[in-house]
């Protein structure tokens, strides 16, 4: 019986693995691991992951069912950064300040006007960070149009990732989240969720967050009132999932990374990336920390 299963997982380890190293995975999620739709966010290392996949698969060939896989795998304090709208200028020092702190992130990035967009996008996977969808434009106007616009302006980008590091990835993150309102304007008052219900039909999975560096406000905060941000939208949460952005004008960010990361381990924190078992996450937590302290008179 042990020398069976034994064999058993290492078919489904070698077949899975194959799979794995083909960047074929995701493609394949759906089969092998199939994830309870804002199933409370389930959090774990990409090995956990992994094993869980595999303990579901190893599952469904003997006991002829699922099981849930994940679920409370990881008992610590998780932090995800979420780093938005690159590649840019700083992408390369980004990738420089979390490989000091051998910390991995999530890329949620663009297509459009992006210069050297294959070997940005090559070397933030060589460096074993997380790739998503951020649509190809973020452009309002043209995505939150319409369903067929989105879509397709979500596979242009899906292809330009696949054709630079040969990885195709199924996250996305809605360019404002998915409850902005701007696209109101665009698409009419039920767009988002339209594009939401279409984008998981096609097996993707959407991530908001909820805290926020703030670095994309107008007016810009200084870095002082970024960390204040930092501190007080993610206090008390687990999982963490912070929003950054790399855009060549954003150098604050860039400059306040180091104390981000050494301020959420001081709190206990390790850090991990999105795949795509990562579920619950699909609010945005609009924690507008600031505007709310200073229209109160905290400066
Ligand atoms: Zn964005």
């Amino acid at each position: 019986m042990l020398f069976v299963l034994t064999a058993v997982l290492g078919l489904v380890f070698g077949t899975a693995l194959a799979f794995y190293s083909n960047g074929y995975f995701s493609q394949v999620g759906e089969e092998v691991y199939d994830p309870e739709p804002g199933g409370g966010g389930a959090v774990t290392t990409p090995e956990e992951h992994y094993d869980g996949a595999l303990n579901n698969m190893l599952a469904k060939k003997l006991l002829g069912k699922s099981v849930s896989p994940v679920a409370g795998l990881k008992k610590g304090k998780v932090a995800y950064l979420t780093i938005d709208d690159g590649p840019s200028k700083n992408t390369p020092k980004i990738l420089e300040i979390l490989g000091n702190y051998n910390v991995k992130a999530t890329f949620f990035v663009n297509g459009w006007n992006k210069k050297n967009f294959s070997e940005m996008l090559r070397m933030i996977k060589e460096e074993g960070h997380a790739i998503g969808n951020h649509t190809y434009s973020h452009r309002y106007g043209i995505i939150y149009s319409s369903v067929e616009n989105f879509m397709a302006d979500l596979k242009k980008l899906e292809e330009m990732i696949y054709e630079a590091t040969g990885t195709r990835t199924n996250i996305v993150r809605f360019p404002g989240g998915s409850d902005n309102l701007v696209s109101v304007r665009y698409g009419g008052k039920d767009i988002m969720k339209e594009i939401a219900e279409k984008v998981k039909e096609e097996g993707y999975i959407y991530v908001d967050w909820n805290a926020s560096a703030g670095d994309a406000s107008t007016p810009p905060l200084t870095k002082e009132q970024m960390k204040e941000a930092v501190r007080m939208t993610t206090k008390g949460k687990n999982p963490v999932v912070l929003l950054l952005h790399d855009m060549d004008s954003k150098k604050d960010t860039v400059e306040i990374l180091p104390w981000i990361i050494e301020y959420l381990q001081g709190e206990g924190y390790e850090f991990d990336v999105i795949d795509y078992t990562f579920t619950g996450f699909e609010k945005v937590n609009r924690t507008d920390y600031w505007r709310e302290n200073t229209a109160k008179g905290g400066k």
